[in-house]
């Protein structure tokens, strides 16, 4: 309507950016990229959009005939801002703007403004380098540090650079504008970077911020039941607080679903009155502080709302998350339940109450597996501070932190760190050049990680066959890239699963993967010195105590080897296979030796690899009955070599056995005296005929299974996990093989 849309202007008159219209344009118009930083609420996303549009971006008979991309980290927020924008433009220009997320676009011929999540832009320009189709992109939410955001970042300043010199030669290529915009300075630290921005940095716009006030409430203590303490707070707010909508921080899916019904039963369809007994019972039983919630006028209300909940969480569909947007039904409480989904981007009108349990489920990573996993851990300041934001987004509110001033500031990082830096650095090199990008070691990355390390981890994709010589991406480079897992792990599968032993291999990986299984020996305590005399019955008893526990020891490690006897990885292997079947855990790993915590992590990690490796490549096999079943000979050589497969870098020779050998000296007595030559060498000093064998060599750990084998019957080529350096005072290198 008519009224409706001056309303929406009279607001849009009001939003701090409008002032600064004139300037942005005008930074816009004078360098290439632009970065405005301005506090969740300033009109950034909803704005700027508009500036370009009304100066002519998108326009096809103008100067800057090209779309204006507008990158969003969420499916909801694309479409959201992307009706929203319709919306505030009016009818007439409304059908220039659409959204388009994986699955569903409004785009056609007639757009110029598109709001898309970021993997849709990554995956554009994959397609066509250039982005010839545009003539802006705008990169919303760059604070969030996302790695698809760094990326974007990383490869638009090259597509700027790129269409700048095109236009120089060709004036009919329109150069590309970048805007990155950001809710807070967290963009700061990576303008003066040199690699990223070659002509020195994108000027800063800094937007004043226009916030209701939000009051801050502490919970008084901290308790791990955050879902109880969410319910108890919710239902005491809801009879107590004045009209306006509730907004509460949960992490995940299942704890909505839990706490939505809950909520349901206790606040539904009863009537007010007998909620007031019951609410007041439980009240006094709480730790809560209910004078938080005094600070507004606590004027009794005639009667308790009806409630109007509602799930908001990134698995939904589109269109079940955009109902927090309708109007709530007539004299009713709007409660939203959301993830983290909701911390930035989106207004959702008529919130004026937030709580915030203070935790996200967040994507860490394994260091030695990269396995990818989601674990609840406490928000950075940053996030709680827009968390509390949104209850001021149209008007003043209040936020209810469901944690203690003390835990706030001991516990709270001030920032989120840059995810490519949490990322397994294999995972970041396939993934560029899975982009069809080659130079991974000089990416412009916003915040790069360490260079030496991509180097590295450029080479080891190439010994397993992802990259080919020219570090081009390959057929099987791409199947590994689909594994959320590091490369050496992901190979090994692939391979596995080539060979239909799938099942195996997802037990030896988990057990490769997780250090120190096993009890190490000096833990039993050292032997008695014989001369001693055993003077009293007790010191006869303890050593005996101890002898039977040694020989408990031998006997648990034999039961293990049993598959391999040169083998860690199988000694692994049967240890967690054992510990899987096992029905009581603590037993198995007590008589066996084992350490329980890590026993515990591995067969997590099993259960891990089964969803990923399920939903990468579909399996046919069940996956639970070959698990728990012997390997066959064939079946076990078979494994050792997935391992090869995925450790082709890590082999080395028996030295005696080596193409020109070095002189080897005198015969070795023990078999963790036999040197061995890493077939990929490891310093590049130059071996000769006078090279000391001590200075190329490398030897097995004694806690290697290889270690107890007869010199003679040691394997020619080993596999290692890893090299570790000698202390110097001793004259021998360890080195720690897991599989022959
Ligand atoms: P920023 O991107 O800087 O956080 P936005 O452009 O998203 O800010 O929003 C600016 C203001 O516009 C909000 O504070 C709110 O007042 C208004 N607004 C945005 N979206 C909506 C909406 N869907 N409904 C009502 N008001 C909205
Ligand atoms: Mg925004």
């Amino acid at each position: 309507t008519i009224d409706g849309s001056a309303e929406i202007q009279e607001a849009r008159m009001e939003l701090p950016i409008l002032a600064e219209e004139q300037r942005i344009m005008e930074a816009i118009h004078n360098y290439p990229t632009v970065v405005i930083c301005g506090e969740t609420g300033s009109g950034k996303t909803t704005q700027v959009p508009q500036f370009l549009y009304e100066a002519g971006f998108g326009d096809k008979s103008g100067p800057y005939p090209g779309m204006v991309g507008i990158t969003q980290p969420r499916r909801v927020a694309a479409v959201s801002m992307a009706a929203r924008v319709g919306t505030e433009l009016g009818e007439d220009h409304a059908k220039k703007v659409a959204h388009q997320i994986r699955f569903d676009s409004s785009v056609s011929r007639n757009t110029a403004l598109k709001f898309m999540t970021d993997g849709i832009l990554i995956r554009e320009i994959a397609k066509d380098f250039i982005l010839a189709k545009y003539s802006a992109v705008v990169i919303d939410e760059a604070h969030e540090r996302s790695s698809n955001t760094d990326i974007l970042i990383g490869l638009l300043s090259r597509i700027v650079d790129l269409r700048q010199s095109m236009n120089k030669e060709d004036s009919t290529v329109k150069p590309l504008k970048l805007v990155i915009m950001s809710a807070t300075l967290r963009v700061q630290d990576f303008l003066e970077n040199k690699m990223l921005f070659r002509d020195g940095p994108p000027p800063l716009l800094q937007i004043e911020g226009r916030q209701y006030p939000v009051t801050m409430h502490f919970a008084r203590r901290t308790q791990s039941d955050y879902l109880e303490q969410a319910f108890q707070r919710i239902c005491t707010g809801h009879r107590k607080l004045p009209p306006g909508g509730m907004l509460v921080f949960l992490t995940a899916q299942d704890e909505i679903a839990t706490l939505s019904k809950r909520l349901k039963d206790a606040l539904g369809q009863m009537p007010s009155d007998e909620l007031h007994i019951e609410r007041d019972d439980r009240e006094s039983e709480s730790e809560e502080d209910p004078e938080e919630f005094e600070v507004e006028d606590l004027a009794p209300r005639p009667k308790t709302p009806h409630v109007h909940i509602l799930p908001l969480y990134s698995q939904l569909e589109t269109r079940d998350q955009l109902r927090v947007f309708e109007r709530p039904p007539e004299g009713s409480r709007m409660i939203v339940l959301a993830t983290n989904v909701a911390e930035t981007s989106l207004t959702i009108p008529g919130i004026r109450y937030v709580f915030d349990s203070g935790r996200a489920k967040e994507k860490r990573y394994d260091d030695v597996s990269g396995v990818q996993s989601f674990e609840i851990g406490w928000i950075s300041k940053a996030s709680a501070s827009q968390r509390a934001g949104r209850a001021g987004r149209t008007g003043s509110g209040h936020c209810y932190r469901l944690y203690s001033s003390a835990i706030y500031e001991r516990d709270f990082e001030e920032h989120a760190m840059p995810e490519v830096l949490r990322m397994p650095i294999e995972g970041i090199a396939l993934q560029l050049k899975s982009m069809e990008l080659h130079n991974v070691v000089n990416f412009p990355f916003p915040t790069p990680p360490d260079r030496q390390g991509l180097a590295k981890a450029e080479r080891l994709l190439m010994y397993l066959g992802a990259l080919t010589k020219d570090g081009k991406i390959t057929p099987s480079g791409r199947r590994l890239s689909a594994f959320p897992l590091s490369p050496r792990y992901a190979k090994m599968l692939s391979v596995g699963h080539q060979y239909n032993c799938m099942a195996f291999t997802l037990v030896l990986v988990a057990a490769l993967a997780t250090p120190n299984l096993f009890v190490p020996e000096h833990h039993l305590g050292a032997a008695k010195d014989t001369e001693q005399q055993m003077i009293t019955d007790e010191d006869r008893l303890a050593e005996e105590a101890r002898l039977k526990r040694r020989s408990d020891y031998n006997h648990a490690q034999n039961l293990c080897s049993k598959l391999s006897r040169t083998s860690d990885g199988m000694k692994a292997f049967t240890a967690l296979q054992g510990y899987l079947k096992a029905q009581s855990k603590d037993e198995y790993c007590g008589k066996t030796f084992l350490l329980p915590k890590s026993m515990y992590e591995a067969s997590n990690l099993v259960e891990q690899l089964t969803s990923i490796a399920g939903s990468v490549a579909p399996l046919h096999l069940s996956i639970s009955s070959p698990r728990h079943s012997t390997p066959s000979k064939d079946q076990i050589a078979a494994l050792q070599q997935f391992v090869a497969a995925g450790f082709l870098d890590q082999i080395a020779i028996l030295a005696s056995l080596a193409p020109s050998p070095p002189y080897l000296g005198r015969n070795p007595k023990r078999a963790i005296d036999v040197p061995y030559l890493p077939l990929f060498r490891i310093n590049n000093s130059r071996r000769t005929e006078d090279t000391d064998i001590r200075d190329v060599a490398v030897y097995v750990h004694p806690s290697s299974v290889l270690a107890h084998l007869a010199v003679a019957d040691m394997p020619k080529y080993i596999i290692y996990s890893h090299l570790q350096r000698a202390t110097p005072s001793s004259i021998e290198s360890a080195k720690k093989p897991r599989t022959r």
